[in-house]
């Protein structure tokens, strides 16, 4: 069957999913076996829609390109050109200003959370959710126990201001926060 020049569902998660791709693809994860970064973003997407039930192409696709602006060379125009402006809003809406200090940078995130559209409000928890996990089964090499507690409790505190979005997202970050003596 075909659907004329329209790219469809498929098309458009596969156009993204090469772009993401293409802009990580000199970035690795934090965790020991250094672990590609492409798989951070794919993991949202997959949770978000087999996990969590999310169809909305805009949200999918936001996920995957979440973090395309903050840690690589990507520009919120370019987002806007290729994807259009509520995919690139969406990111623009999940990424961190870096010229900020960190501690600055966490704090705008636990105040801002619950300013958030509901489609970046998806994005975020799914975010937090698979770093969770991921501090959980490959965490950053040499992170102390501590550091690792208190990046449970900071997403936590983003969390909070999400909730009321989706029960089904926040009852899994419940779920994984609620193993964070695991790490020790
Ligand atoms: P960072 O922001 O430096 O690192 C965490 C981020 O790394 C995640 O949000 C995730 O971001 C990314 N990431 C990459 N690989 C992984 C992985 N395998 N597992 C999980 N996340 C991964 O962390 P912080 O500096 O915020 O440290 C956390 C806490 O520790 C803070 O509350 C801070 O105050 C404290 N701290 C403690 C120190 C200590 O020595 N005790 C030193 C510095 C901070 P993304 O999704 O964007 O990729
Ligand atoms: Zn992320």
């Amino acid at each position: 069957m075909t659907t004329g020049n329209a790219p469809g569902i498929a098309g458009e998660l596969f156009r993204v999913l090469a772009f993401a791709a293409d802009k990580h693809r000199n970035q690795r994860r934090k965790d020991a076996e250094a672990s590609p970064y492409i798989n951070h973003p794919i993991a949202l997407a997959n949770l978000l829609t087999n996990e969590g039930g999310v169809e909305e192409l805009e949200v999918l696709c936001a996920a995957v390109l979440h973090d395309t602006i903050e840690d690589t060379q990507t520009t919120p125009e370019e987002l806007e050109q290729v994807f259009g402006p509520r995919i690139a809003s969406i990111v623009l809406e999940v990424t961190d200003d870096k010229s900020l200090e960190k501690h600055v940078r966490k704090q705008l995130q636990v105040e801002h959370a619950p300013h958030c559209s509901r489609e970046a409000k998806l994005v975020k928890l799914a975010d937090k959710i698979c770093n969770l996990r991921d501090m959980l089964a490959s965490a950053p090499a040499g992170w102390s126990i501590e550091r690792k507690l208190d990046y449970f409790d900071w997403a936590a505190r983003v969390v909070a201001g999400l909730r009321g979005t989706h029960g089904g997202l926040e009852a899994m970050f419940d779920e994984v926060y609620a193993r964070r003596m695991d790490v020790a």
